[in-house]
Formats: structure tokens, C-alpha cells, sequence
């Protein structure tokens, strides 16, 4: 069929059939439909919606659109996906706990763009690591040390990268059959067993809404268990910053090395850890599983997983001894002070992820390159108790005016006042 007549269906409000599907996938991947098909396509199925058979055919058609990678390893694969945050360094952590546990994870992560970080960037920091390797060698690291993070490469679902382009600029991208297509068909071509996903809302994820973010939780469960892969969901608080920094410089191995333990991020990182190893059958129940994700945690070996993979990827031998020594480092590093006695109540987390942007440690565009010394360390929390000489967070900038410019800011991204009620992280499970 031509391709503007399976338009016209999806514009009429028709069911698309699995070969309506595949036909027009294989034409976006072959490059013979055009941008303005995809957007016209991408248009009727927003306004229209998809049902799950044809969001399940569309998730295997854009996984199917380039390769599928084949794991020859003795164990579970499993993978962890978030909708994205800020301060999120939960898959840096996660990997490797799984890994110390008999897992093995292949994890495909994206780079960050507007006010949400990516995983890249932060693996980009460390000297000599590589996010692009051979195929070759991510599947000798998976295989050898159990968990890789790398970026995604062209092979990897490219019918959802003309998709997604196109998408983004013709305000089609907030729609929750498309954007679990999407995502799954990324997760799935990578040849996972299982799939966990962290569907995170509040006023720093991409749906604010509870509501919005439990609807696509239970789609991408309910689609990627039709696609064969089984998967579940947590849905996370993503009204503060996670963790206790917002940047590209490595927070996790303070994490893995138990030092300084941020409580959401131990919590978000612990539960996703503990679904997916009852998923594997790597554990039998959530206390088997929480008792194994401790284990490995106290006594190094995930620290030893996180070293392994870096030094695999051509990173340094010692990084987990001194960091630091292999991160880049910005030129001005000074505290952000409170500027009245009282409690941290709330934060505009979406604006605090965009301050990164204005450090020039994010992108607003995906071809940017961005500086991963800056960023804000030592961040405060909902229900910190403050006063005037209580640093916010430390700033750290590429100069005095981006400090002065992101510190002047910084004040009214975070109120202060009466003693908050704290919210769970973890609102609920799905799956
Ligand atoms: N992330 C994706 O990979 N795809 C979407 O559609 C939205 C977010």
C-alpha cells in the first residue's frame, strides 16, 4: 500500500494492520517515506491514538528496523530504563550492583538534552572511557564483566532516530504510544530478557503528573510483556534533585564506595535493583533480593564491577581510587549560601537541571558539546534545615560570571520555610 494511504487510515481513525505497520517502518528505515510522511503519520497517531496490538507491532517493526543484538552469556540480561531526571545517576550504579549479582547488563544510554541528564555525559567525564566502542568489545565486556553502559549506535532501531528527529519538531512527542514505541524499541533491539523501567514524575520529569506517568508505566509494561520481554515499573518522585549532585562528574563511586549515601537515590537505586532480580529469578522475593544488593554493595564487589567495565572501556586502571584524578575540573568552585533561617520545602527542579545548560555542562541541542567540569555539587534536600551560613550546593562554573549568573538564580529555585511534609521517592509499582 502506498504510504499516504496508510496515513489516510490512521488519519480516518482506522486500526492500522501489522502489515500497515511494517510496511510503513521498513519504507522510514529504507529512507523511502519522507520526513513530511513521518510527520503526517506521527500527527494522525497522536490525535488518534494506537491500541496495544498496534503499539506492540509498532514497538517490533522500529526494533526490527536495524540490528538485534544476540547475548551468548550464562545468565539473565536485564536492563534498567528512566524516563529521564535531574541528578539521576541511577543506571552508573545500578549496572553494576546487578552485575556483582550474576546479571548481566548491556545498558544503551542516551546523552542529556534540556534539563534532563544522561548517562553518557557523565561516563563521557572519565578519561579515556569509551561510549562508542566496537560492538566486538561491548559484548566482550557484558560477557567478561557483566554490565556495559554505552551510547546508542546507528544500528540500534534506526527508524525510531527519523522518527524521534521528526517528532521533536512537529510537537508530536508527548503522545504515550509513541514515546513507548520509542523507548522500547531502543531496550528491546539491544536483546534484553527483562526490562525494568523508573517512570519518574514531578516538576523535574518529563510528565509532571502522577497520573500521566502511572498511564505510561502501565503502557510500557502491558506492551513490552506483548513484545516478549518482560517488564516492570516503578514510579519515582522526581519533585527534587536526586542524589546530592547535578552534573556530569561521577557521584556513583562516592555511591558504590558506600562514603556518602544520598537516601532517594539509595532508595530508587535499591528498589529497581531488588525487581530486577526477582524478575532474573536471581532472587526469590524483595528481602532475598535487598539482602544480595547489600551484600555486594558492602563488600566492594559492585565498586570492583563499576572499575572493571571503565578500565574494559579504556578508562584508567585506578580510577575508583582517585577519581578525581581522571575528571575534569572547573576553574571556580564556591557555595551558593541560604539567605534565611528555616527548611528547605520545595525546589524547582526543572529550572535547577536547566542551570546546568546555562554552565555549559548540558545541551539544548543535541550537537553540543558540553563542559563536564561544571555543575552543582552538595545539594541541598527537602527538609534540610538551613540558615545563612548553610551553602545550597557548591557552583561549579568555567568562570566568575557563569557563578555569578547561576547563584543569583539558584535562590529562588528553592524555597525556604516551614517544616515540610517529605514525600516517598517510591509512589508505586506496576507489573
Ligand atoms: N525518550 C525516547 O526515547 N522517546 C520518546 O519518545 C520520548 C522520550
Amino acid at each position: 500500500m502506498l504510504p499516504q494511504e496508510i496515513i489516510r487510515k490512521k488519519r480516518n481513525k482506522e486500526v492500522l494492520s501489522k502489515e500497515d505497520i511494517d510496511a510503513f517502518i521498513k519504507g522510514v528505515a529504507d529512507e523511502e517515506i519522507s520526513n513530511a510522511q513521518i510527520g503526517a503519520m506521527t500527527m494522525a497517531m497522536f490525535l488518534n491514538g494506537l491500541n496495544k496490538r498496534e503499539t506492540v507491532d509498532l514497538t517490533l517493526a522500529m526494533r526490527d528496523s536495524g540490528n538485534v543484538l544476540k547475548w551468548r552469556v550464562d545468565g539473565p540480561v536485564v536492563d534498567k530504563h528512566s524516563t529521564g531526571g535531574v541528578g539521576d545517576k541511577v543506571s552508573l550504579v545500578l549496572g553494576p550492583i546487578l552485575a556483582a549479582c550474576g546479571a548481566f547488563v548491556p545498558m544503551i544510554s542516551g546523552r542529556g538534552l534540556g534539563h534532563t541528564g544522561g548517562t553518557l555525559d557523565k561516563l563521557d567525564s572519565i578519561q579515556g572511557y569509551q561510549t562508542a566502542p566496537t560492538n566486538a568489545l561491548f559484548q566482550k565486556t557484558v560477557a567478561k564483566v557483566g554490565c556495559a553502559i554505552i551510547g546508542q549506535t546507528g544500528t540500534l532501531a534506526p527508524a525510531d532516530k527519523r522518527i524521534y528527529a521528526v517528532r521533536d519538531v512537529c510537537a508530536t512527542v508527548e503522545s504515550i504510544p509513541l514515546i513507548t514505541a520509542s523507548i522500547l524499541s531502543k531496550k528491546l533491539a539491544s536483546g534484553l530478557d527483562y526490562l525494568v523501567m523508573d517512570v519518574k514524575f514531578g516538576n523535574g520529569a518529563f510528565m509532571e503528573s502522577m497520573e500521566d506517568a502511572r498511564a505510561l508505566a502501565t503502557s510500557i509494561v502491558d506492551v513490552a510483556d506483548g513484545a516478549g520481554t518482560k517488564t516492570t515499573a516503578l514510579l519515582t518522585d522526581m519533585n527534587s534533585v536526586l542524589g546530592y549532585t547535578v552534573g556530569n562528574t561521577v557521584e556513583s563511586v562516592e555511591y558504590l564506595k558506600q562514603n556518602k549515601v544520598n537516601k532517594r537515590l539509595d532508595e530508587v537505586t535499591k528498589a529497581l535493583c531488588a525487581q530486577a532480580l526477582i524478575c532474573t529469578k536471581l532472587a526469590k522475593n524483595r528481602a532475598e533480593a535487598m539482602k544480595k544488593v547489600e551484600k555486594v554493595l558492602s563488600s566492594g564487589e559492585a565498586l570492583e564491577k563499576f572499575q572493571q567495565m571503565v578500565q574494559m572501556l579504556g578508562g584508567p586502571a585506578d580510577f575508583i581510587q582517585n577519581p578525581m584524578a581522571y575528571m575534569p575540573a572547573a576553574r571556580v568552585v564556591k557555595p551558593v549560601f541560604a539567605t534565611q533561617k528555616g527548611y528547605v520545602r520545595s525546589m524547582k527542579t526543572r529550572d535547577i537541571g536547566l542551570l546546568l545548560v546555562e554552565l555549559k555542562g548540558a545541551r539544548t541541542h543535541p550537537h553540543q558539546t558540553v563542559n563536564h567540569a561544571t555543575g552543582l555539587t552538595d545539594f541541598c534536600q527537602i527538609g534540610d534545615m538551613v540558615d545563612e551560613n548553610t551553602p545550597l550546593c557548591f557552583v561549579h562554573a568555567a568562570n566568575e560570571a557563569d557563578f555569578e549568573n547561576v547563584a543569583s538564580k539558584l535562590e529562588s529555585f528553592i524555597e525556604i520555610g516551614e517544616k515540610p511534609d517529605i514525600a516517598p521517592v517510591i509512589q508505586d509499582a506496576i507489573g
